[in-house]
């Protein structure tokens, strides 16, 4: 058969649902048998720091409860591994080239078609609060209140439903105390979804002061790439954002007179003069109790900082702990208000009826390859860590090794609600992987396509490209034309570009084959254009 199972559901008109009911049942508002659905999301939270993934950094127990009641993906990746960009292509189940936005600098057209419009309209109440950071305001929510831009970590302001409002406190708490209000004076006849989107752990990492010390005592073990030479990889060589550069104090959190002066570029030339200055508006901004919990804790390591007088290995190494120890502390404060989450299901007996999910934007570079952030598609920040609980449909403890995607998200949640995924959305719903049954015909590649250069921020090269279960091969295009194909079988740290090796020749031409189908599938057979 030559129709893949997407093409022949479309074919006979009846949308991912057909698969397993091929007569749907007409949508009635008042219906109640239809799963809640409860979207935790934060801001480029890696793998390697959650523990249901790996034991090395971090114990999240919260979000392990998620995945130990259901299941963990170990294959789920982003299409273009930035924040507005997944975020597009989460709502609406398309590419970056399709929904518009490519790049943090294009504004989200909030006319098209989103998930999140089609379950309103088939009844559900939903609502987003948050971070959204798609520049234009949200369209498709009964109720949406969320930061502007990036956000704060303390203090945020909040647009609600189009009205500015300024808070005290911690944001990491706040956004979980407003879906916590909206759970409780909700329409218990009606099913919802929510949207509750961290900006933690997002740079620069300002941890709640309850959780600063958390890792006083505690040194982290090194990356094994922490000091890669970035040999055969021009694109990796050239980008901006090696922990070496952060900058001292909005990264690093050092007082101003203990170093003396910005040396880093901190992944954006043209900003860096202004660094102290940002940081200086941030730290202002601080409560004065605020400041002098801030203070009493950074205040001592500044100072040590300035004794030690470290160089060279010493320094990065210096500067890999500071950063790894701040992000991770804001993690502790997502787990625990995903804990408050689970709790309130639990409380009110809605556990068995809501699909709780916990994903993030995409993934993250905790010291591999020297680097912090996100951009490329090498599996740090391709991986996007998700793990999804609903007792009524899947069963505890599940791992799967699938390969599901970001894009795969709206069709998913339609499927959960019987709403027919209309044709110009291109994930597939990966319900069936989540009840244990994979369809034959599953995806065994993807494609990616990442835009924001030569503007914005880390100057990673534009690039596009494939990876199989086994193998990855990235062009690197726009101001350089190379190539890179990894075994990822051997070579998992990505560090040997196999691209000119004569042995991989057969592998080489396989993956142009079907990158070249994936790109017309997808509609971006123009991939080089501006
Ligand atoms: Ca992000």
């Amino acid at each position: 058969m030559s129709f893949t199972r997407r093409e022949f559901i479309k074919t006979a008109g009846l949308g991912t649902v057909g698969l397993t009911f091929p007569i749907l049942l007409p949508i009635d508002g008042k219906q109640t048998k239809r799963p809640n659905i409860l979207f935790i999301m934060s801001d480029d939270h890696a793998e390697q720091a959650i523990s249901c993934y790996s034991k090395a950094l971090i114990n999240t127990p919260n979000i392990d409860r998620i995945a130990n009641e259901g299941i963990m993906f170990k294959n789920s990746f982003v299409t273009n591994s930035i924040c507005g960009p997944s975020r597009a292509t989460m709502l609406t189940g398309k590419y970056s080239h399709k929904n518009g936005l490519r790049d943090n600098r294009d504004a989200f057209n909030g006319e098209q078609m989103t998930f999140t419009k089609l379950l309103q309209k088939a009844g559900y109440k939903t609502y987003m609060i948050g971070k959204w950071h798609l520049v234009t305001n949200p369209t498709g929510f009964d109720d949406w209140q969320v930061l502007i831009d990036q956000g704060e970590y303390y203090n945020p302001i909040f647009i609600e439903n189009g009205v500015n409002k300024k808070y005290t406190g911690y944001t990491t708490d706040i956004i979980t105390d407003k879906a916590l209000e909206i759970l409780e004076k909700r329409d218990t006849e009606t099913p919802f979804c929510m949207l509750v989107h961290h900006k933690a752990p997002h740079r620069n990492w300002m941890p709640n002061s309850k959780h600063l010390d958390a890792y006083d005592n505690k040194d982290l073990p090194l990356p094994e790439t922490l000091f890669d030479d970035y040999k055969n990889r021009q694109a990796a060589k050239e980008a901006d954002m090696r922990i070496d550069d952060m900058y001292l104090g909005h990264d690093l959190k050092l007082k101003e007179g203990d170093f003396e002066k910005e040396t880093g570029t901190g992944g954006n030339k043209e900003f860096a003069p202004n660094a102290d200055d940002s940081w200086q508006k941030t730290y202002e901004s601080l409560t004065e109790q605020q400041k002098k919990l801030w203070d009493a804790h950074y205040d001592r390591i500044s100072k040590k900082f300035k004794e030690d007088n470290l160089q060279g290995k010493d320094l990065t190494e210096w500067k890999y702990q500071r950063y790894i120890k701040d992000y991770l502390s804001c993690i502790l404060s997502v787990d625990e208000n995903v804990g408050r989450l689970l709790d309130y299901l639990d409380k009110h007996n809605l556990a068995d009826d809501t699909i709780v999910i916990y994903t993030s934007d995409q993934g993250f570079y905790l010291g591999e390859h020297g680097w912090y952030d996100k951009r490329f598609m090498y599996e740090e920040s391709l991986g996007m860590p998700l793990v999804v609980r609903y007792p009524k449909e899947i069963r505890p403890n599940q791992v799967s090794e699938e390969m599901v995607l970001n894009l795969d998200f709206a069709p998913t949640f339609l499927d959960f609600a019987g709403v027919n995924a209309p044709q110009e959305m291109q994930g597939e719903s990966f319900r069936p992987i989540l009840k244990g049954k994979t369809p034959n015909d599953w995806r065994t590649s993807m494609y990616y396509h990442y835009y924001e250069y030569p503007h914005g921020w880390h100057d990673v090269k534009r690039h596009y490209g494939i990876r199989t279960e086994r193998y990855k091969l990235i062009h690197f295009y726009n101001d350089i034309d190379t190539w890179e194909l990894y075994d990822l079988e051997k070579d998992p740290n990505e560090l040997n570009n196999l691209y000119t090796d004569p042995a991989y020749k057969d592998v080489l031409n396989e993956l142009k084959t079907e990158l070249k189908k994936l790109q017309e599938k997808y509609g971006d057979t123009n991939p080089l254009e501006k």
